[in-house]
């Protein structure tokens, strides 16, 4: 096996290499024409259930399960549930599964269009442990504590910061940042540190991933009516340094910002994850050039036989002996109809109500319910960005002062031969209360109105940038996250659509946990099958 001092080696000689070669291309380049378009999820399909005309359907089947969505909490139901039936179907409307954590590639790499990396996980979920075994993922235990393949961990150098003209290593402000603006983020580090080891009255601890097993204890719950920028200044956190770090990792996680992500799952940001390696140090990411999108090909691995694609399920009702659903097979131009025991909907809410029959009186305030969107773009470069002072090209790449992600480096995980040749990809959530207007913003941008903001922003760190853009594509997602804003988490609108619908209709999404992260997607779905297990629907 290579070991990481390896990688880590060759990825630097790679970065140099990389760097002398921009430097000469600088000196002669002008910005040339490139390709850019705008891609995304199968418009077509998501208009049908919009305008709800559907023909009645002309063919029957039937199952122990139906699953509706093929995301990773669909992914995760499906995974379980072939422990105990093998008579069950997925339906997913995209041409594949994945939902917001899919992926595309060039001849150069593979890269993310959504989710990019998993954090070590702690021992909450079994599950989820068992899955990454399965995976080789984790290759096995020393002194108790997990042995990550070394392929999979985030190689060196991990991440930088571009502020004050210099690339700092690591996103915690530092590089010219005031004695008195560093004292507080250290004593906000501190504090999120100590609420790491903290349980509530009940035992549990108060952060947890799945956010389920957090504690319910009022000193905890009651931060989720403040929004994090509330609980900074009741802290007395008042530093624009730290103000924007805690920005930054709200968008990170949730797609929000400061005033409206509840202090409770901002928190959770910092205080949850508790993951530990025998063979990395525990702030390490799982990640692959392709994102979480590896993950997914590991889930999907032996459910092939029983995923369907291209398929728009539109009506979800209830009956005597179980469930009915109706659905557009666009392959064969077809509507559809399934009977099954139960149904589990792995898709987010603002589908689900349109899914379910009005008779089913679930009588719920949807618009609870607010989801950032996010354009996401991945641009082919002709050699690697390196240019600036500082910290070498690393795997995630921040500019401070920016509403953006910055980007992250698709090749960084490459092993072998590197090329200067690498795809970016660029992260930018679209944060502000009125999601709706924005979603309508974003969906009327061209991709030249996308390519202006994205360039704007990277030619700050690297203002040769478009001498070297071959490719630029980008891709909108109207609905990308779940924000956790003040109240939702603990509010009753999420804990009633959480409920089963006459122990036949279960909802499995990372919706239901309220923060859109691999764990809690993944923990979703094999909970709802769970719950059918404990219903005793399958015979098994
Ligand atoms: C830009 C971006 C970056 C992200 N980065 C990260 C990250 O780095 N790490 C991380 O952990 N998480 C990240 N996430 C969050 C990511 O959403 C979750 O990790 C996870 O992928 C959500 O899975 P899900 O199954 O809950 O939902 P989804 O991915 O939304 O899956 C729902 C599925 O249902 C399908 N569907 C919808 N309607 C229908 C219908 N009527 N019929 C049939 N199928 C239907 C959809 O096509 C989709 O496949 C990111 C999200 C975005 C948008």
């Amino acid at each position: 096996m290579i070991s990481r001092r390896k990688f880590v080696k060759h990825s630097m000689q790679a970065a140099a290499g990389s760097s002398l070669l921009l430097s000469a291309l600088q000196s002669c380049k002008q910005p040339a024409a490139y390709p850019a378009t705008l891609v995304g999820p199968n418009a077509r399909l998501g208009h049908m259930l919009r305008s709800g005309k559907f023909e009645e359907p002309s063919e029957g089947s039937n199952a122990d399960v139906l699953i509706i969505g093929g995301g990773i909490a669909g992914l995760s139901a499906a995974r379980y549930l072939k422990k105990y039936t093998d008579n069950f179907i997925l339906l997913e409307l995209g041409d594949e599964t994945g939902g917001n954590a899919i992926a595309g590639s060039n001849a150069i790499t593979a890269y993310p269009w959504g989710a990019h990396y998993l954090p070590l996980p702690g021992n909450n979920d079994p599950e989820l442990i068992a899955f990454l075994r399965e995976a080789n993922v984790i290759t096995g235990y020393a002194n108790s504590l997990p042995v990550y393949n070394e392929y999979h961990l985030c190689f060196d150098p991990k991440e930088r910061l571009y502020i004050n003209n210099f690339w700092q290593e690591g996103i915690t402000p530092r590089e010219g940042v005031p004695e008195k603006d560093r004292h507080e983020i250290e004593r906000f580090l501190a504090l999120m540190h100590d609420y790491k080891d903290q349980r509530g009255s009940d035992g549990r601890e108060a952060f947890a991933i799945p956010v389920a097993l957090s504690s319910q204890d009022k000193k905890y719950i009651a931060l989720d009516a403040i929004s994090m920028e509330q609980f900074l200044a009741q802290n007395g956190f008042t530093s624009p340094y730290l103000r924007w770090y805690v920005n930054y990792c709200c968008a990170d996680d949730f797609g929000s910002s400061l005033t409206d992500t509840s202090a409770w799952a901002g928190i959770h940001y910092f205080a949850s994850r508790k993951g530990k390696a025998a063979n990395a140090s525990s702030d390490t990411v799982l990640t692959w050039p392709e994102g979480n999108y590896w993950l997914v090909k590991q889930l999907r691995k032996d459910l092939e036989k029983y995923i369907k694609t291209n398929t728009l399920v539109y009506a979800v009702d209830a009956t005597n002996s179980g469930v009915t659903v109706l659905y557009f097979d666009a392959a064969a131009n077809k509507t559809k109809k399934i009977t099954a025991q139960a149904a589990v909907l792995a898709t987010p809410q603002y589908v689900n109500q349109r899914l379910l029959n009005p008779n089913l009186k679930r009588t719920l305030d949807y618009s609870a319910f607010q989801y950032a969107p996010w354009m996401v773009a991945n641009i082919t470069l002709d050699a690697s960005l390196d240019e600036r002072k500082g910290e070498k090209l690393c795997w995630d790449n921040v500019i401070y002062g920016s509403d953006s992600l910055g980007y992250v480096n698709a090749t960084h995980q490459q092993i072998g031969f590197h090329n200067s040749h690498t795809v970016i990809t660029y992260y930018k959530p679209l944060p502000g209360r009125d999601v709706k207007k924005l979603r309508e913003q974003a969906y009327r941008s061209t991709i030249e109105d996308w390519k202006n903001i994205a360039l704007q922003d990277l030619r700050k760190p690297h203002r040769q940038i478009e001498n070297h853009i071959k490719q630029f594509d980008a891709w909108v997602w109207g609905h990308g996250m779940i924000k956790p804003v003040p109240g939702f988490i603990t509010g009753e609108t999420r804990a009633q659509t959480s409920m089963a619908i006459q122990d036949k209709i279960y909802f499995a999404h990372s919706d239901m946990s309220g923060i859109s992260i691999f764990e809690e997607a993944f923990y979703q779905g094999h909970i709802a099958i769970r719950k059918i297990l404990e219903r005793n629907l399958l015979k098994v």
